[in-house]
């Protein structure tokens, strides 16, 4: 008989998959081995290294940040309650064009925590110094897709950071990592950068293989400018170009128009919703039953965690789902199934991991997550699926774990010091330089 290195027996299982049934989940075993998820079953006698008792416990796919600028947790709280244009440029620039150098590093392991900590086992992160949040990614188990987006007008892209770090990542992190880390080729926006540094930034995508990571018509502003610009909104000036070419992932697609999303379904750009971000900056919100109803691939994102402020993807389960009942006027808009997919399967597809992660499925690497429901505010669930799309916060999740390996249980971190991380990040956001900048 095959040993197991983990077992989770008794536990309510919901695996995202063709096993899910009519109920979206059932009672019974998964099994891990190594990396990987060795069984998943109604119960049969198995042998593990280690068995963990399920009862009251409910395990789901290890959920997908699909948008984020992890370091961002550093200004988190950093002139909030402003509009976009104001927070982005006058405040939030400056002060990250200000940052100490060990910034991306620190702030990385800080988001990476708690994302962990709620249940989060892959991010794609858009950001500057790349090759040390692919140092926190490596380092603590996670998986993340990463690019340093490319910003300028008449740049010369192989003299850009954006090319040289993000190059840095594939080569020194891609081929060491298992496939945890992936690089990314990104464009910060269509209003941040021209279609010469999108061709040069294409090239190199082309090259090496790349997906590309970009923000699209976050602001009603932003849109309508484009449209004045181009005759074009910022989705039609991207195909025009061949942007979607390479497989993208589109933040935000707030005000994106009928025959945006016929672009999206053609060239199959995976979009990423994130509603807390965008109802707090009041930019409006993404028509994503409607993207849904077409066949668009939709995914959740925290985005940072200054427009946040949070980094806990059962939020943006909750509000996702809670938003488009209200936006459409039905109560059956985004169920809860289909909000749990948005951060996990249709998560792994937007990163380009489908074979490998996002369901419960033996064969598939193990990115799991343990809700523990022996709580007050879990207990006596009538319908699993029903409390992790409302009920649920991060403060639920008893285990995460990634190709395999235990990152967080029960409360402690198991590849973070971290006291340590807290009292750096505590240290860098205090040191005199910066904190002049803050004011
Ligand atoms: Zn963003």
């Amino acid at each position: 008989m095959q040993v197991l290195d983990i077992l989770f027996r008794d536990i309510t299982v919901v695996p995202m998959s063709s096993m899910s049934g009519s109920q979206g989940f059932f009672k019974g075993s998964v099994g891990v081995s190594g990396k990987k998820i060795a069984y998943v079953g109604e119960s049969k006698p198995l042998e593990a290294k280690r068995v963990i008792d399920g009862r009251g416990k409910v395990l789901i796919p290890g959920l997908y940040n699909c948008h984020s600028h992890s370091t961002m947790v550093l200004l988190r709280g950093y002139a909030g309650d402003k509009p976009l244009q104001e927070w982005l440029f006058d405040y939030i620039i400056p002060a990250e064009q200000a940052m100490p150098p060990e910034g991306a590093y620190r702030g990385a392991i800080l988001a990476i925590a708690e994302m962990v900590a709620s249940g989060t086992i892959a991010f794609s992160d858009m950001y500057f110094n790349v090759e040390d949040i692919a140092r926190a990614v490596d380092e603590t188990g996670v998986k993340a897709n990463i690019t340093n987006a490319m910003t300028g007008f008449g740049i010369d892209f192989k003299k850009d950071r954006s090319y040289t770090q993000t190059l840095a990542v594939h080569k020194n992190f891609a081929s060491l990592s298992h496939g945890r880390i992936k690089a990314e080729a990104g464009i910060h926006g269509e209003y941040t950068s021209d279609p010469h540094a999108w061709h040069q930034c294409l090239d190199f995508a082309h090259e090496h293989g790349l997906r590309m990571h970009l923000h699209l018509s976050e602001t009603k502003r932003e849109h309508e400018e484009c449209k004045a610009r181009h005759n074009m909104t910022p989705a039609q000036v991207f195909e025009k170009h061949g942007v979607f070419g390479v497989p993208t992932t589109a933040a935000h697609c707030v005000w994106a128009e009928e025959q945006d999303l016929d672009i999206f379904l053609d060239k199959k750009v995976n979009v990423v919703h994130n509603p807390i971000s965008n109802l707090k900056l009041a930019s409006g919100f993404a028509p994503v039953s409607r993207m849904l109803s077409k066949g668009v691939n939709v995914a959740l994102g925290t985005d940072g965690a200054s427009s946040n402020n949070s980094l806990d993807l059962f939020e943006e389960i909750k509000i996702g789902s809670i938003l488009q009942k209200n936006a459409t006027g039905d109560p059956r808009a985004i169920p809860a199934l289909q909000a749990l997919r948005l951060a996990t399967s249709n998560g792994a597809i937007c990163q380009g991991r489908e074979n490998e992660s996002g369901r419960i499925e033996e064969g598939l690497d193990a990115d799991l997550a343990v809700l523990d429901f022996n709580n007050e505010r879990q207990t006596g669930s009538l319908d699993p699926l029903s409390n992790i799309a409302y009920s649920c916060t991060g403060r639920d999740v008893w285990l995460t774990m990634c190709q395999g390996k235990v990152l967080y249980e029960g409360g402690e971190f198991k590849t973070i010091d971290i006291e340590k991380a807290v009292r750096e990040a505590e240290a860098l956001v205090a040191s005199p330089l910066w904190k002049r900048k803050l004011g």
